[in-house]
This record gives C-alpha cells, structure tokens and sequence, in this order.
C-alpha cells in the first residue's frame, strides 16, 4: 500500500497524472486500447481518496463487467482506498431499486425471473403461436435486444428492418410475443435482467425526491469504456448526475463493439462539446504490448473507416522488442484447435503461466472444440465466468432461497428477525435439502454440502462480526462478495469471447478463427457492421501483452471442402498477403494439411492428419458447469435454468 496520496501518483506518466489529479469538473480521456486508461481511473479514485478530497462512499465507478468491477476494487485496496463502489451500470442500478423500491412503488422489489424462456413459452401459448425450442431461444433474444434499444412492441418491425436483424418469425408475431411477455410478467410480479435499467431510469425521472436522494449519496462518477455506452446507460447516467459535472470518462472510439445495444462512440467523441468546459486528455503510450503487437493493431487500424476511426490514436509501444505475430492457416478446424493447444502446451513448458494464456473466439459455439483440444493435451482451462464459489449452483440456488425468506420471512415464525442468523440460514437451507450431517462419500453430492456448509460458516462469521444483523443484511453482503469475487481459482488457460476480453490482458493469446464468415461474421452486412467486426478484431490483437497468434481453418471438419478464406481483415497485415509480401519466404498459400507458418516463413513440421477423433468432451453450461445435452442449450453454451450471468451473458447471448 503506498503510504501517502503523492505515492499514489508514482507509476503514472505526465498524462496518467493529469487524468488523477483532475478531481474537479468533466475529464475526458480518449486512447487507445493499453495506454492505462483503466489504471489512470482506478488511481485517480484512489489519489482523491487518500488526499481527503473524495469520500469513498460517494464514488460511484462504473465498469463493463462484473469482472471489471471485482478487479477495480482489488486495485482500490491495494491502494489504500476501500469502501468505493465499483459496479457495472446494471449491478448498481439494482441495488438503487432495491432500496428505493419500497418508497417509490410499495412493497418490494419484484422477483427477477428466473426462467425467462420459459415465461416466453407461456406468452407462445397465451398468442397462440407454436414455437420450437430454437424459435423460443430466439424469440427471446429478439425481446431482449428490443428492450435494450428500448423498442416497444409497436415499434418492433420497423426497428427489427432498420437494424438489419433477421427475424426468426413474422416481426409481427414477434411483436405480439413481445407485448404478451410483458402483460405476463406485470401479471405475475416479476421483472427480467433488462428491467431492471429500465425502472432505475423510470423512478428516478419521476420521482424527484429519491433521485435527489441518490445525488446526495454519490458526488463523484468514473466510467471506463464509454465508448459503449448505450442510451439507456447515458440517460441513467444524467439522471445521476443531475445540473452536476463531477464526472470522469475514459474509452476508445476504436474499441466500440457493442452497438447492437444502440451503443455508439458519439458520447465519447462529443463529449467536451456537452460539457464545454471538460478537461480532455489523450493518452498513445501503450504500455501493455510490444511493438510488433502495437505495430498490427495500428495497421489494422489504418484502414478502418467511419467516424470512430477519424479519431484514432496511433499508439507507440513502451515495451521492449517481442516476438512476430504469428499466423497459421489450418486445413479444419479441429486441426486449428489441436495446432492452439500444442503451442500453449510449449508456452507453458517454457515457463508462460498457463492464467497469462487466453484463447478468444467469436462465438461462444467455438469453444467446445478448444476445450476438446486442451483436455486432450492436458492443458488446464476454464471458461470465462465458470466454477467460482458465488456461480456454483447450489449456491446460487441456496442464494435465491434466503433472499425469498428475507424478503418474506415476516410471514415465517422461524425465520423472524431472530437474533440468530446462522440458524436462519441453516433454516432455509433445510428448506432446500441441506442437512447439518455431511453425506457419506466424496464426489459431486459431497461437494455440494460442502459448498453449502461454507455458506453457514459465512454467516456465523458475518453474524460474530455484526451482531443484530439480520437475514437482509447477509442476502447484501452475499451479493456483495459475489461482486468481489474475482480471482479465479482455477489458474488455466482462459477460453473467451472477443466481447468478453474488452479491457482484459494476458501475456500470450490466441486469436481463432480469424476467417472470411466467422470475422466478419457472416450476419455482418453493412459497412457500419463490417466496420465493428474490425474493431472487435483489434480488442482482440489488443489483449496480448507478447505473444500474438492469429489462425484459421479452411474447412469445418476434417475431409470437409476447403470452402474458407482467411479474413479480409488480414489482408495486408501477414506475410504472403499483399502489401507484406516480400517480407519473408511463406509468400503464397500455405497448403492445407496443417502446415504452420511463422511471419517469415519458418514452417514447424506439423503436416500431421488430424487424428480420427474419440469420444468428444461433452459440452458445458458456462456459468455452473453442467452437462448440457439440449442442442438449444449446447448453442447457448449455457443452460435453461441458469440465470442470465449479469451484463456478460446478456451482451453475448444478444450478439450471438
Ligand atoms: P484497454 O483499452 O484495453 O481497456 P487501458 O487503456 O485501460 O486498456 P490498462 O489496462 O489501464 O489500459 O493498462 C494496460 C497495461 O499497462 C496494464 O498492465 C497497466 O498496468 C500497464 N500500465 C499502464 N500505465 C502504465 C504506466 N504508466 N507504467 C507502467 N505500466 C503501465
Ligand atoms: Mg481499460
């Protein structure tokens, strides 16, 4: 911890500095991806904080994800700065309603749903529409997506058309769905993951006094990656704000990739023009990445279009020389991942910690083959947002369990605002199953007590600590620590999607499927569209802080027809494409079949057949880790019963 605010300073550059010490007024900073907009931010809150000039309970930052958040605060208290809140927009706008929802409407806050689909299914049926499991899943997605861009059912066809998105039914009938899934959930009193924006911002436009309440609880807001901010997160910004500018954003026009939820890089870009008198500050000094690194993403740059790129900033590396880029055509896919997890097998024998290495993908379909790879080599991994403790389902489970008896525990003898907490819980988890006496055996039932008695263990601790606590206090704590919760456990390689990575770093990364049809992605069509898949391939080439390996396949399966090219993006950027060819010796095609080249050439012998393969891995729900065997729920990479995981899961399941 350093021991005084000025240290706090040390370990920024000049401009870094001017971004921390900025405490009054708009600040606006504009940079590229690694130049350490993030770490100007978090030492910004913690400079002000130590200096006596921000009370921390009234720091409000906001990040993209949860993740983000968990890691924020990390950094807080490794600073010396504890007690700020560092929460996604949605995660914040919950616990407001929460708190205000008893004033503002009476009574509690409404359940959030916990099996949207299956609430769908029921407005299918109340319309009289027949839909198949798919349709269901997509149907759903298409009423997310319009409550996000905050298209009523009216106004679905024309905003479907408009956005260029394929409809899986006559928008007409989805435009019924929608509005038969609304009466729904009003009938029975609950509210879905995207209401729960929406009624912040409706309360607090309406109710003056509460959102006078919350101005006075928080003075000052930071927002990281604003350049994806969506209109609905904008305007509950300015509602927070009110007549105030205490406000600091910092993004990337260039890093925009989530337009789908009516984001664009205008809020970022217009922003000294909204706030005339901002401080603006631009960072170029990359920090994060090598020069050869730094040096493809500027190229890919130098040829984007549209407004985000008229704003671009080239970036100048500060680390010393690395290794090329390497690119590796592959003859199927299977090869591909194979081809993956022999070079992450060699960077973890020559020392790469297998948590520095990260595999990232367009979709979240993609990565059943990988994890096939990497299990076959023997190489641990998880994917994004898998197994830790607040994920598991029991404790999910056991979590919805007390938040109910919170909630309604006045209508229970048992569970009345006694003085002994534990024994609540204990309680509730009986409800659910739990018994005091572990059961005989190890395995997975085991597992689960134990996972269950750590919760108890939870609260006797949480209860010793703050006596008269009550069972509402621990639900906040719980959710508190779910937040927190970052570090994963399990240090393997991480397997994401490009719109998970935003903002993460590893020392080496894997870029796959970096084809014509996967980036762009087939959907993509226009040039606003083709344009953000650019951009997305950036995030990714972004992340690496050494190692850099972009690949594709020419073919789906083995024997498949050799139907694919690799990106357009790439043209130019590798060896044997245009503007580099005479670079090095891998000029030209490189046959199917596997062979692997490096930039300049030197192909590793791996002309090796994919091998006929075994019995797959089967695939698993990315949030609890189940077996999945429904194919509408092996697409979603996730299951039916498992809620939404927060800002995350939504985003993906929207683009997917
Ligand atoms: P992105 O656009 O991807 O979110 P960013 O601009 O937020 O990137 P950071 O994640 O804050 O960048 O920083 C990138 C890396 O560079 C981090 O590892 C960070 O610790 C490091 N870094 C940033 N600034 C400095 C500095 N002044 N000195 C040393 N390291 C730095
Ligand atoms: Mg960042």
């Amino acid at each position: 911890v350093p021991d005084s605010a000025d240290a706090v300073l040390e370990g920024l550059d000049p401009e870094q500095r001017a971004v921390a010490t900025a405490l009054q007024g708009p600040v606006c900073v504009l940079a590229g991806a690694g130049t350490g907009k993030t770490r100007a931010i978090t030492h910004r809150i913690a400079y002000g904080v130590r200096a006596g000039i921000l009370q921390p309970s009234s720091v409000l930052a906001v990040t993209f994800t949860n993740r983000a958040a968990g890691e924020m605060r990390g950094r807080l208290r490794q600073l010396g700065a504890v007690g700020v809140q560092a929460r996604t927009f949605h995660s914040a706008a919950l616990r407001q309603l929460q708190y205000f929802w008893p004033k503002a409407i009476g009574g509690s806050l409404p359940r959030l749903v916990d099996r949207k689909i299956q609430l769908v299914a029921d407005a299918a049926v109340a319309c009289r529409i027949r839909l198949d499991r798919g349709e269901l899943r997509d149907v759903t997605a298409e009423i997310e997506w319009s409550k996000v861009t905050q298209t009523v059912p009216a106004d679905y066809a024309a905003a479907a058309a408009k956005a260029g998105r394929e409809s899986p039914r006559d928008p007409a009938e989805i435009a019924q769905l929608y509005s038969a899934y609304e009466d729904l959930k009003r009938e029975r009193a609950v509210i879905d993951f995207e209401d729960v924006l929406l009624l912040t911002v409706a309360v607090l436009q309406d109710r003056h006094d509460i959102a006078e309440q919350v101005r006075a609880q928080y003075q000052h807001f930071v927002v990281d990656e604003y350049q994806d901010v969506s209109p609905l997160q904008q305007r509950l910004l300015e509602l927070w704000l009110g007549e105030r500018e205490n406000l600091c954003v910092v993004g990337d026009a260039s890093q925009t990739i989530y337009s789908f939820t009516g984001a664009t890089p205008d809020h970022l870009l217009d922003f000294r023009t909204r706030h005339p008198g901002a401080t603006v500050v631009k960072l170029v000094r990359d920090y994060r990445s090598t020069p050869q690194v730094v040096g493809l993403a500027n190229g890919l740059l130098a040829q984007a279009r549209g407004r985000a790129a008229e704003h671009r900033l080239e970036l100048v590396s500060q680390r010393a020389a690395g290794a090329e880029p390497v690119f590796t055509e592959y003859a199927d896919e299977p090869a591909e991942a194979e081809g993956a997890a022999r070079r992450i097998r060699e960077l973890i024998d020559a020392g790469v910690p297998a948590s520095e290495i990260a595999v990232l993908f367009r979709t979240n379909a993609q990565s059943e083959t990988y994890e096939q790879a990497l299990a076959d080599a023997g190489v641990p991994y998880q994917l994004r947002g898998a197994e830790r403790f607040f994920d598991r389902p029991e404790v999910r489970k056991a979590g919805i369990a007390l938040r109910g008896a919170a909630r309604f525990g006045g209508n229970d003898p048992l569970l009345d605002d006694a003085p002994d907490l534990p024994s609540q819980v204990r309680a509730v988890l009986s409800g659910e199953g739990w018994t005091t006496q572990p059961p005989a055996g190890s395995g997975a039932v085991r597992e689960r007590w134990e996972s269950l008695a750590a919760l108890v263990h939870l609260a006797q601790d949480f209860a010793a600590a703050r006596p008269g606590a009550t069972l509402a206090d621990l639900v906040a704590e719980l959710d508190e620590r779910a937040g927190a919760q970052h570090a994963p456990t399990v240090q393997g390689v991480t397997l994401a999607s490009l719109h998970s990575a935003k903002g993460l770093e590893w020392d080496a990364v894997f870029l796959v499927g970096v084809a014509e049809g996967m980036m762009p992605i087939t959907y993509a069509k226009t040039d606003e569209q083709i344009e953000e898949e650019r951009r997305l391939l950036y995030v990714g080439i972004t992340r690496a802080r050494e190692h850099l390996h972009l690949s594709w396949a020419l073919s789906r399966s083995p024997g498949g027809r050799p139907n694919r090219r690799p990106s357009r993006f790439l043209h130019g950027l590798r060896p044997g494409s245009h503007a580099a060819a005479g670079r090095g010796g891998a000029v030209g095609a490189v046959g199917a079949g596997g062979v692997e080249r490096g930039p300049f050439g030197a192909a590793s012998a791996s002309n090796v057949p994919s091998p006929r393969r075994g019995q797959r891995s089967p695939a698993r729900c990315r949030v609890c880790g189940r077996t999945l065997t429904d194919a509408g729920e092996m697409k979603l990479m996730r299951c039916e019963d498992c809620p939404t995981d927060m800002d995350e899961g939504l985003y993906e399941r929207l683009r997917e």
